[in-house]
């Protein structure tokens, strides 16, 4: 097994997860087998608990696992589907210390970090790699070398240096070159925080600069002689327009020859998948503008997996897709709603916050016929404003926001006697089946899908047939037909929600059909 570390120095937010992905696509565009793992130094077990502002988007795996948006990357790049045990957070690693230690498995000794909990670290990496049956194994450490957290982790990665042959086992570090005033490149804030990982007996054999601009032979030179790394192994990682970009820029600074003669691995002809991808990006030149409403449209990261959607969906069409962001409470507070856009999305949500702003804004999708997809809370949204204005219900709302006699959205009778935060969240891939005849058929081709889920509430069984009589589809379901899955109003050129969340599983080379359709329907070419 072939061991590839990336671990990050001076400060958060240098893109370690898009230059992980990037790695695993050079090296699976050669058929080798990659297996990505990510380590989370935080407490908790995983992402479920937090909260989009603070974190970005909450990604749900095929397993339901909900997990850091750097999964999702890693799925995108690298074509893989991955599970929880894919990320490893410190929470997980001290819960298997603990459980052990509470059955007598430590047989008496004092449980130390050193070596109980590095080693579960070194076992879980091995079995992982090894499950997987993978070639190569590429491990992201989260954080920052020095954080206090992240010492256990860098810990056990010493200690698997050293167990592992010297051919086996490769360390990249990815750290920033950040421009003086007058632009020159400093390399101070990346030798300081190669002296830190060397503290702790680390020694980096490729060094990825992260800098607004190339690395100039020159700097490359000053970071090869402070930080002991030969220059072809000092590679740049300039802003790119598009992150899609970065495996062919990694491509054209070397880094996949010098990885494989490191790891003394042959070269393989790639197979070009992702080029051609990257070229049919580059040439789009028409562009549509989608507007996304939302309660964290500050944070764009919280949307990553619809922004990555919306593109892949685009590449398909043969359109470039502008994202208009729109905060859904300044829209509930405005009076008339205008929405200047080619098609509206409402993607997932929680709470009332901001919600009625995005009732409107489906409503005004509605009415004025421009393509709309909702996702999750915003399927449940259209089904609420249909029921208000289309049938007439005006008190039609989700038992999530309020109580009433029309709710449309409703917890089924099971999960209303579990109420523990959380407790009852459906999550992860289920099968949806969908009905002959419609654009959900159309769209996805045949009659089983798995898509990815995280929500509790449902659609009313109880309302459905009055729904039917106005003209709303409901055209795919689950659960032997108890739950709605997919809802679509034919009397409009594209009106099309989804219970689940189709993109988590859209890839930049097999786009997510309900994405295709939307964005074909905004650009006003044939679905
Ligand atoms: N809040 C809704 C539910 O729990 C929708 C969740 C979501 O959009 N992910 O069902």
């Amino acid at each position: 097994m072939k061991y590839i570390m990336v671990t990050g120095g001076v400060m958060s937010g240098l893109g370690k997860g898009i230059t992980s992905a990037s790695i695993g696509r050079l090296l699976v565009e050669m058929g080798y087998r990659v297996v990505p793992i990510k380590i989370d130094p935080y407490i908790n077990i995983d992402a479920g608990t937090m909260n989009p502002f603070q974190h970005g988007e909450v990604y749900v795996l095929k397993d339901g696992t909900e997990v850091d948006l750097d999964l999702g990357h890693y799925e995108r790049f690298i074509g893989v589907e991955l599970t929880g045990d894919h990320n490893i957070t410190t929470g997980k690693i001290y819960r298997n210390v603990i459980e052990k230690e509470r059955k007598g498995e430590y047989l008496g000794q004092t449980v130390q970090i050193i070596p109980h909990v590095t080693d579960e670290i070194k076992s879980w990496i091995r079995r992982v790699a090894k499950e997987n049956d993978a070639e190569i194994c590429l491990v992201e450490i989260g954080g920052t070398v020095g954080d206090i957290e992240g010492m256990p982790f860098l810990e056990a990665i010493r200690q698997m240096r050293n167990e592992e042959k010297p051919e086996d086992f490769l360390l990249v570090h990815v750290t920033l070159v950040p421009l003086d005033s007058s632009g020159e490149q400093k390399t101070k804030p990346t030798q300081h925080s190669v002296k830190e990982l060397r503290s702790i007996g680390l020694q980096p054999d490729v060094i990825v600069g992260r800098c607004a601009r190339r690395l100039e032979e020159g700097t490359k030179r000053k970071i090869s002689l402070f930080c002991d790394v030969p220059v072809e192994a000092v590679i740049s990682a300039e802003d790119a327009s598009d992150i899609y970009e970065v495996p062919l820029m990694f491509r054209d600074e070397g880094l996949d020859d010098y990885i494989l003669s490191k790891l003394k691995l042959e070269k393989r002809e790639p197979s070009g998948e992702w080029e051609r991808m990257v070229e049919k990006l580059r040439s789009l030149e028409d562009e549509v503008t989608i507007a996304v409403v939302g309660k964290y449209v500050d944070v764009q990261d919280s949307y990553l997996s619809i922004r990555e959607a919306l593109k892949h969906g685009g590449i398909e069409a043969g359109c470039k897709v502008r994202i208009l962001w729109i905060d859904s409470e300044e829209l509930e507070k405005a009076g008339d709603v205008e929405i200047d856009a080619d098609g509206i999305l409402v993607p997932g949500g929680f709470g009332k916050r901001g919600a009625e702003g995005k009732i409107k804004a489906i409503e005004y999708a509605r009415e004025n016929d421009i393509p709309f997809l909702g996702i999750c809370f915003g399927f449940q949204l259209a089904v609420i404003e249909f029921a208000r204005h289309v049938i007439g219900w005006e008190d039609a709302n989700s038992s999530e926001l309020a109580e009433t006699e029309h709710a449309v959205i409703d917890l089924l009778p099971e999960q209303k006697e579990i109420d523990e935060l959380g407790g009852t969240m459906r999550l992860g891939d289920i099968e949806v089946t969908i009905k002959p005849g419609t654009m959900a058929m159309k769209l996805y081709g045949r009659e089983k899908i798995y898509e990815r889920h995280r929500h509790r509430y449902e659609v009313n069984p109880d309302f459905i047939s009055e729904f039917e009589k106005y003209g709303l589809i409901f055209s795919g379901y689950s659960d032997g037909g108890r739950r709605m899955e997919i809802m679509e109003y034919p009397k409009n050129k594209f009106f099309f929600g989804t219970q689940f969340h189709p993109e988590f599983k859209s890839r930049p080379y097999s786009p997510s059909p309900p994405f295709v359709g939307f964005v074909k329907a905004a650009y006003g070419v044939e679905i």
